[in-house]
């Protein structure tokens, strides 16, 4: 394994440097105890922490304080970032005025708030394509086959979508966590307003890469997780209309979701009609919010022109260096041309997925993914069209590798240089 190249500080266009990443220096133990530098092609899992995210959390430990409630100074100034944090988010995915930010714990989360929320008898339609958490929460949705080219997603949509009466949503990926294909979500929230529908997009795997604006491509919802965008865990958000918001009954029920409690056995409760106070019972969590904000204020100044640049480039470069591994094949819904962010899943023939996980974990400090990354419909599509050369497992599994800030060239050949070597020790 060769030592860590030091990689020049890398500049967006305009002269801002690309922020780095916390664990940048990690180093990690591979087989016979030697410390290797770790190269963490895992972003599409779970990203790293930005650095001006980890001073933004510093800075706001030391004075927080309660939360919306309290008249001292610090419980103000910690309702002042929470609300500042919430703003940030709305401009940052390009909310209307009116919209609602409310904070979750992850993409699940917001996904599941907007199940809750749904009008008595929305029909909801859905691709067999999705996450597990944009998949799962929905009762009786109307599930799509995998669309054999992105027109057909939204003839696929159309058809569903027409002569359903009532209230409707539709619900899809923006970036899709397997392949990394971006999905044509203009074209669907257009054949979703035509038959009077709605539209959720998840944004999970896309806001970590593209810019998004939920007003110039006429979303009704979007959700992500502040996890993938490079803050910690356990912060999310559901963005959209707050209409469906405000009238649906919290599910998750407590204090500050309400504005007044009666006594007794009748005594009943009256519910905030504001949807960001009606759906954040309890104290939320203001760090995570305010980490969430630092990301998205990271990202912006640095320029998506320049981060979108280097991603291609370091993506061009791994897909490059697969194609070249005979038996090594890439998973694509749309064929390899289509434009993806960057993630990337294969099968390597005659090996377990777990098997090259945990070789180029175990002997070369490659940290990838492997298994059917909570979409076990889509894996199982993808995976139905690929040659099995002899392991059953490849019928199941696949290996993930994904790149995202703090992504080196030297992560990106030391993965591919291990992957030859598999593959050639394989026979
Ligand atoms: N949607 C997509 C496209 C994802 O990739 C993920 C996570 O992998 C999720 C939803 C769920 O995100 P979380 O686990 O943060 O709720």
């Amino acid at each position: 394994v060769p030592a860590a190249v030091p990689e020049p500080v890398r500049r967006a266009a305009a002269g801002r440097p690309i922020p780095a990443v916390l664990g940048a220096d990690l180093a990690v133990p591979v087989r016979g105890g030697r410390l290797v530098p770790y190269a963490n092609l895992d972003y599409a899992a779970s990203a790293p922490c930005l650095e001006p995210v980890s001073a933004a959390v510093a800075a706001a430990l030391p004075a927080y304080s309660s939360v919306h409630r309290g008249a001292g100074y610090a419980s103000q100034l910690t309702t002042a970032r929470y609300e500042q944090a919430r703003h940030t988010v709305r401009a940052f995915v390009g909310a209307r005025p009116g919209d609602a930010v409310v904070f979750t714990r992850n993409t699940t989360d917001a996904v599941n708030l907007l199940a809750r929320a749904l009008p008595e008898g929305t029909t909801v339609v859905v691709f067999d394509t999705e996450h597990h958490a944009s998949l799962l929460p929905w009762a009786g949705a109307v599930r799509l086959a995998p669309p054999a080219f992105p027109g057909e997603a939204v003839r696929a949509a159309d058809e569903a979508l027409a002569g359903v009466d009532g209230p409707k949503l539709l619900v899809v990926t923006a970036a899709s966590n397997v392949t990394g294909e971006l999905w044509p979500i203009a074209a669907l929230a257009h054949i979703a307003h035509r038959h009077g529908a709605r539209i959720l997009v998840d944004a999970a795997q896309l806001v970590p890469h593209r810019r998004l604006n939920l007003t110039a491509l006429d979303l009704d919802y979007v959700a992500f997780s502040g996890h993938k965008l490079y803050a910690p865990f356990g912060t999310g958000v559901l963005v959209g209309r707050p209409d469906w918001l405000a009238r649906a009954e919290p599910y998750l029920k407590g204090g500050g979701a309400v504005r007044s409690v009666g006594a007794g056995d009748g005594g009943g409760a009256e519910w905030h009609a504001d949807p960001e106070a009606r759906h954040e019972a309890g104290t939320p969590n203001v760090l995570g919010a305010v980490a969430l904000a630092a990301a998205c204020d990271a990202l912006s100044a640095t320029g998506w022109t320049a981060l979108v640049r280097e991603e291609e480039r370091l993506l061009a470069r791994l897909r490059t260096g697969l194609a070249g591994i005979e038996g090594v094949h890439e998973l694509a819904l749309w064929g390899p041309d289509h434009p993806r962010v960057g993630i990337v899943s294969f099968v390597v023939e005659g090996l377990t997925a777990r098997e090259v996980a945990e070789a180029l974990s175990d002997e070369y400090g490659v940290g990838v993914r492997d298994g059917k990354f909570c979409a076990h419909p889509f894996v199982r599509h993808l995976l139905g069209g690929v040659k099995d050369g002899g392991c059953a497992d490849t019928a199941v599994s696949a290996v993930r590798a994904s790149i995202g800030i703090g992504t080196t060239d030297e992560h990106v050949d030391r993965l591919v240089r291990a992957l030859e070597e598999i593959v050639s020790r394989r026979g």
